[in-house]
């Protein structure tokens, strides 16, 4: 990286929890490391980021963050090769995302040599939890939130910038089940759907409770304005094909500007797939499901990379998706993976060494 360094003070955890973790049979994201950067927003500027042992945060009753919700986030993950060398995909674009997400919550943006140092700085620090298992990675959390003090509804005067890893095993979702939801939304116009805004997965849980319930795995979100426009499943971006057509819902003030989103695009047009950013309406899934055109339904996001759809349920009726052997969604994903752990060539440069 390029960047004027920053002189990141380290305080070194006096033992290391790594012997006590099973690196055979990690779960996702309850598993943390040794240590956190934590960086501080005071008097109208950040100071200098510090590595301390990972620990509780402790916080005034009226922090901000507490009554307001003024917190977002970015998921990230850093992966090991056969070698050893270790790997992030496409970084500089969770921290122009993370301050995208900022500016809409009237939260102070993190400079960008801030972000990738103290990420770097971290990564250097922890290399050893990184998981070589197949399949496995880092999974990487970098945060802010509103520390400020206050019942004023403003925003906060002081916030926290943090960075978290969880050695993760491979995300195997299964097959799900999902549900067109047409009640609740997720996002809307004008409002903060495309930001990674704490509030709006907190907003996703009781919808998405009640799909549980009636044996569905998780919720299919549509427009909310009319509900007949799918716009993407649970917290990852909506894929479909019909025919031999990938299809996916343009990116809006509702719809998260998935990382994994972008990279299937690119990959499935380098494959000489033809694929459409357009509006995708829950009629034209039906009718597709009924004619046999509709061959494949999936979620993207960085957790489970692609997370194929079995069945999907609409106004009480169950459609299933057929099992094709050379379907796309495990294509995409190996190819995306394969970039990832570096056992593919890097042909659109998203790979950046640690
Ligand atoms: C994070 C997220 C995604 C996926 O984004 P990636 O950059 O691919 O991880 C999609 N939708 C929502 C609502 C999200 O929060």
């Amino acid at each position: 990286m390029e960047t004027k360094m920053m002189n990141i003070k380290i305080e070194k955890a006096k033992t290391s929890k790594i012997n006590q973790v099973d690196f055979n049979n990690l779960a996702f994201g309850n598993v943390f490391t040794d240590h956190m950067l934590v960086c501080d927003y005071k008097e109208g500027s950040w100071k200098v980021p510090e590595i301390i042992p990972y620990q509780p945060i402790s916080l005034d009753p009226s922090a901000k963050i507490f009554h307001y919700g003024q917190s977002i986030f970015e998921g990230m993950k850093a992966y090991k090769d056969e070698k050893g060398d270790v790997f992030l995909f496409r970084p500089t674009d969770n921290c122009k995302r993370l301050n995208i997400s900022a500016k809409r919550m009237a939260i102070p943006e993190i400079p960008e040599d801030y972000f990738m140092e103290g990420l770097m700085a971290l990564l250097k620090l922890e290399k050893d939890w990184i998981p070589q298992t197949p399949g496995s990675s880092l999974y990487i959390r970098p945060f802010i939130f509103a520390s400020g003090t206050g019942f004023h509804a403003s925003p906060a005067d002081e916030y926290k910038f943090i960075i978290a890893f969880a050695p993760s095993g491979a995300y195997f979702s299964g097959k799900v089940k999902v549900l067109i939801e047409e009640k609740y939304s997720r996002s809307a116009n004008g409002g903060v759907g495309f930001a990674k805004a704490g509030g709006n997965y907190a907003g996703q849980f009781y919808p998405t409770q009640l799909a549980l319930e009636k044996g569905y795995n998780q919720v299919i979100w549509t427009d909310d304005n009319t509900h007949e426009y799918i716009e993407e499943a649970g917290a990852m971006n909506i894929f479909v094909r019909i025919n031999d057509t990938l299809l996916t819902a343009p990116t809006s003030d509702r719809i998260l500007d998935g990382i994994t989103r972008k990279s299937i695009l690119k990959i499935a047009q380098d494959e000489g797939i033809a694929v459409e950013e357009r509006k995708i309406t829950v009629a034209e899934i039906i009718e597709a499901a009924n004619n046999g055109s509709l061959k494949e339904m999936f979620g993207a996001g960085t957790a489970a990379v692609i997370s194929p759809i079995s069945t999907f349920g609409f106004r009480d009726v169950d459609y299933d998706l057929p099992e094709l052997s050379d379907n796309y969604a495990t294509m995409l994903k190996n190819r995306i993976t394969d970039i990832q752990y570096n056992r593919a060539e890097d042909k659109f440069g998203w790979r950046v060494k640690l």
